[in-house]
């Protein structure tokens, strides 16, 4: 796992053993705020040492920006830290999440572990602030990725981490195409200082702007693609074709994964285009 500090009281954990997951610490005289606990027990161990050990504090909050497993399996290993969430958070990582890692304890002993621990603290408003000692996070409801996803900006620093709004490649294969592009659109503009994505590396100030509008170019153009295959004869055929770099994308990112996910997109806005034909 790498460590690095974007901020005085803000670091950034990026795992090395799941798609470049990332976990962001925000520390104050009255404990941290975890953002994100990783999904293997080894890395959110890792943290708690951290932060027990070199900066002789406990994380007191943690705020879980979606549901996915690689975002919340670590909330277990934080004893007394209270969780926040979206309501929708709440709801899916009790159904859908408890299922899949029931899955996930029959194909490894990796989660024997691992519990679900759900939020503690909820919001289905827009918005929900949490002030610390001197730090205001302004958490903010910006589905597209999936239904629950949460930003959480940090006012004092300029620091938002985005969840998976923003990583390598957009993907709202468990979300909505829509709001994607809605979400990012509102967060165009806001002038951050650092950005932290739900995967990848930190995007720094002169950086931001471009990443965005490349994501939204993004969609647009696999929204042509997917709408172009209605008329063809054989349309998931014809999406195959459209790898990743037709549509402005490197192929390395995300140690290569990112191709796999630009299909599973593909496919994804297609059907739901084809459905709304009928
Ligand atoms: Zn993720």
């Amino acid at each position: 796992m790498r460590r690095e500090r974007v901020a005085d009281d803000i670091y950034i954990f990026t795992s090395e053993l799941y798609a470049q997951v990332t976990a962001g610490l925000v520390v104050t005289p009255q404990g941290a705020v975890l953002i994100d606990t990783m999904v293997f027990p080894e890395e959110a161990r890792m943290i708690n040492r951290f932060v027990q050990e070199r900066l002789n504090t406990t994380v007191r909050f943690i705020i879980n920006t979606h549901y996915h497993a690689d975002h919340t399996y670590g909330n277990c290993f934080f004893d007394n830290a209270i969780i926040v969430g979206h309501e929708i958070c709440y709801r899916l990582l009790n159904e859908i999440g408890r299922a899949s890692l029931a899955e996930a304890k029959q194909s490894s002993s990796v989660f024997e572990e691992v519990e679900i621990r759900l939020p503690n603290i909820v919001f289905n408003t827009g918005s929900l602030e949490l002030r610390l000692a001197g730090k205001t996070l302004e958490l903010e409801h910006l589905p597209g990725h999936s239904p629950d996803s949460i930003t959480v900006y940090v006012r004092e620093d300029r620091v938002l981490f985005a969840g998976d709004l923003l990583m390598p490649i957009p993907f709202f294969v468990d979300g909505s195409f829509e709001d994607f592009r809605q979400s990012l659109m509102r967060i165009k503009g806001r002038g951050y200082e650092n950005v932290i994505q739900g995967h990848g590396d930190v995007i720094l100030r002169g950086e931001i702007e471009d990443k965005i509008d490349e994501d939204l170019s993004y969609l647009s153009q696999i929204e042509s693609y997917a709408s172009r295959a209605l008329s063809e004869r054989k349309p998931y055929d014809f999406l195959e074709t459209i790898d990743v770099e037709k549509v402005g994308k490197s192929r390395i990112l995300l140690n290569g994964g990112v191709e796999g996910l630009h299909q599973q997109n593909l496919r994804n806005l297609y059907d739901y285009l084809a459905s709304a034909e009928k």
